[in-house]
């Protein structure tokens, strides 16, 4: 991997863009990110909140469409893990938690993917698609 030095004019854009798009400027210049990091992550949040929202106006009959959106959710999550230089790890996702009806615990560990026998969408794996765009290296 590759390191490249920026200038402090740099820096001050790359925290501007970040902060103009809703992301941490400060984890941005710690991650060494770019301005196409930085726009490609803009774009992953408007998609994944718009799948999010789309999920959560589904009533919980559609389980089979709710399934799929949540591996589509899944597969941004793993693009936007990408963008930011991180470990391909469906463990550190955080964006599932916000379907609603999703029953897995979302409050004792919340880093971890904690799976409850009860909730309708994890309860079946081979219904809950693993990603379709990112391979899961975990
Ligand atoms: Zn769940």
């Amino acid at each position: 991997m590759t390191t490249k030095k920026t200038t402090k004019r740099q820096d001050t854009g790359i925290a501007v863009l970040a902060k103009a798009n809703g992301l941490n400027p400060t984890l941005a210049l710690k991650r060494n990110r770019t301005i196409s990091n930085l726009i490609t992550l803009s774009k992953l949040h408007k998609k994944i909140n718009n799948l999010i929202d789309e999920t959560n106006n589904l009533p919980r009959s559609k389980l089979n469409k709710i399934k799929l959106n949540m591996s589509k959710i899944e597969s941004v999550e793993f693009q936007m893990q990408k963008e930011w230089g991180f470990d391909l790890c469906r463990e550190n996702h955080t964006h599932w938690k916000r379907i609603k009806h999703c029953k897995c615990d979302k409050t004792t560990n919340v880093r971890h993917f904690s799976i409850n026998r009860t909730c309708p969408i994890h309860t079946n794996p081979k219904l809950f698609r693993p990603s379709l765009a990112v391979p899961n290296t975990h």
